[in-house]
């Protein structure tokens, strides 16, 4: 088939991928929630599309290192600085499936 005169190696690349893409068509895209509040939210999960309460985890995040930095700059002592890293009001809030434990997203004060 190679050696045939006729033969186009694009136009036979191209047509093995549609049929490919007709067997096999691609995923919807996920929809992830968006404006999340800093404690557990019912939802539906994109993912396994259960009705679930989200788990939370404290993260550190932008706005932790911006006052340990600001901190230090205005000479707290040693140690002084890593106070924002135990301060829950400063932590970003990650939300995850309580089912599948998927990544759902962020509540954050600062994103960048
Ligand atoms: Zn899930």
């Amino acid at each position: 088939m190679v050696d045939s005169p006729n033969f186009n190696p694009v136009l036979s690349t191209t047509r093995a991928s549609l049929l490919r893409k007709a067997e096999h068509p691609d995923p919807l895209p996920l929809q992830l929630p968006r404006g999340l509040a800093r404690t557990a939210q019912v939802l539906i999960c994109p993912y396994c599309s259960q009705s679930i309460q989200t788990q939370v985890k404290q993260r550190s995040g932008t706005l932790t290192w911006l006052a340990c930095v600001g901190i230090c700059l205005l000479g707290g002592s040693v140690g002084c600085c890593l106070i924002p890293f135990c301060a829950p009001a400063l932590l970003d809030c990650e939300h995850y499936c309580s089912s599948c434990q998927r990544f759902l997203g962020r509540s954050a004060y600062i994103t960048l």
